[in-house]
């Protein structure tokens, strides 16, 4: 299957996109339009990111549970902004084994309303406080325009859900998943990411304040990469949840909500690939190293297949492919691992054997530069130097380009210039009238009013009122 090179990144950056995500096998198009299957190298993937996720979510004492798809629909009808912002988005099913339901029911298009319904019923007093629930599963909101990862009618993720008797516990659990979020995608996806609070045009349906975590894609524009809300009472007064307190009050609860989706996939390939296929980050690569043997006769072949035998036993440590498939060249196996994005590639042949070497080469590191040749005894420390290197040569690759292409405008004609090429750090007002405008005239929005800010006051970058905070502009996924 010699295919045609892939389109340019520089380019099509979008139809790069549209056909490394096919040909590297991570997704492909369902038959009905707007979702995804995610295919088995692209759930790999997607595991080890829910690996890295629920490893701290249970540091931090979260459990897991499973909730149902369909919900009631009155029961989104309960928080006025909730269902306001759900509502164009909603399936709906009408009938069930072949009768017209009483009540119709809606696919989850998120949990906090059944959430809110059961925690009602679950917490009763101060002792079952906090409730610190994750569930993974899919949620369903019909899209028009999709992409896949990036935007598709059901997609895959997690959602926390967390009930506790404080705000201040409330408002701590939100920034403390927000962290989770930034140091798994800085730590795990070597994708640089701004943390901050969501504007009230940008929040979500419901809550009291939005945070999220953004990253700059390699096109400049910004990815909502996870989001994190902090509820307020907005849920616990519509679904009546109450516990009684030390001194035998009625209270409502504080609850906030959370969450990471497979857009993260779209966001590692974005960030990190380059014309010939995918870059993954060796903390979450499916395939870590692909050992290819190179052999042109049988006598060859059974030597060097004793020498991946023994290989491989040394770097049991690893996700290693021996990629043997018979009838492909060498050279083909070579570009099919960095179409996959493979982070270290070992090539063994008769030469190698008889010298007690192996060649390695790095993804990130394309042609002669990346290539060098490391004895086979103690392999094992060669190749977790070299992951380790390529792990944290992607972050600090991709944070040099998010700076390189962040912009701090001084006037709006300056903004108007360097939002279609990057971000801004610009003064904001705060009003939505003002963001919406700005919207209109260059496409940009913001991402999020970053928790760093440089202190003192401004003027807005736009209408020019006086501004207490910086916010993050960018057109955006
Ligand atoms: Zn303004």
């Amino acid at each position: 299957m010699a295919e045609a090179r892939l389109p340019s990144r520089a380019e099509n950056f979008s139809e790069w996109y549209n056909q490394l995500v096919l040909r590297a096998e991570l997704a492909d198009y369902a038959p009905v339009r707007g979702c995804m299957i995610v295919r088995p190298y692209g759930w790999a993937l997607w595991e080890n990111l829910q690996s890295a996720l629920d490893l701290r979510f249970k540091a931090t004492g979260h459990v897991n549970a499973a909730f149902p798809m369909l919900i009631p629909k009155s029961f989104l009808e309960r928080e006025k902004d909730h269902v306001e912002g759900f509502s164009p988005q909603l399936a709906v099913v009408t009938i069930g084994g072949g009768e017209v339901l009483e009540e119709p029911l809606v696919v989850r298009p998120t949990s906090e309303t059944i959430i809110g319904h059961m925690y009602s019923k679950w917490i009763k007093s101060y002792r079952d406080l906090p409730v610190l629930i994750n569930l993974w599963n899919s949620v369903l909101r019909w899209e028009i325009r999709t992409k896949l990862f990036l935007r598709t009618s059901e997609f895959f993720w997690q959602e926390g859900h967390t009930a506790h008797a404080t705000e201040g516990e409330a408002v701590h659990e939100t920034l403390q998943m927000l962290d989770i979020y930034a140091d798994v995608l800085e730590n795990e996806a070597a994708v640089p990411v701004v943390r901050g609070r969501k504007s009230e045009s940008e929040k979500f349906a419901g809550a009291k304040d939005s945070y999220s975590v953004e990253g700059m894609m390699g096109d400049t524009r910004a990815l909502q990469a996870a989001t994190s809300h902090n509820l307020g009472q907005n849920f616990a007064r519509a679904f009546e949840i109450r516990y009684l307190d030390r001194d035998n009050q009625q209270q409502f609860c504080w609850t906030t909500s959370w969450g990471l989706s497979t857009r993260v996939i779209g966001a590692i390939i974005m960030v990190h690939g380059d014309d010939q296929g995918l870059i993954l980050p060796p903390r979450l690569a499916p395939h870590q190293v692909v050992i290819v043997p190179i052999h042109r006769n049988d006598a060859e072949r059974s030597s060097v297949q004793e020498a991946v035998a023994r290989l491989r036993q040394q770097l049991s440590a690893y996700r290693v492919r021996i990629d043997d498939r018979e009838g492909l060249t060498p050279g083909y196996k070579f570009n099919d691992a960095e179409l996959r994005g493979v982070p270290l590639r070992i090539e063994v042949g008769p030469k190698d054997v008889a010298q007690g070497t192996v060649t390695l080469a790095r993804r990130d590191r394309p042609g002669r530069e990346g290539k060098s040749a490391v004895p086979q005894d103690g392999l094992e420390g060669h190749v977790a130097a070299a992951l380790e290197d390529i792990q944290r040569s992607l972050f600090d690759r991709a944070l040099a380009f998010q700076k390189a292409h962040t912009h701090e405008p001084r006037s709006y004609e300056e903004f108007k210039e360097v939002v279609q090429g990057g971000w801004a750090l610009a003064w904001w007002c705060g009003e939505t009238e003002c963001e919406a405008a700005v919207k209109e005239e260059t496409k940009a929005t913001t991402r999020n009013i970053p928790l760093d800010q440089p202190g003192g006051r401004g003027v807005c970058i736009h209408c020019g009122k006086p501004a207490a905070e910086r916010a993050l502009w960018a057109r955006s996924y």
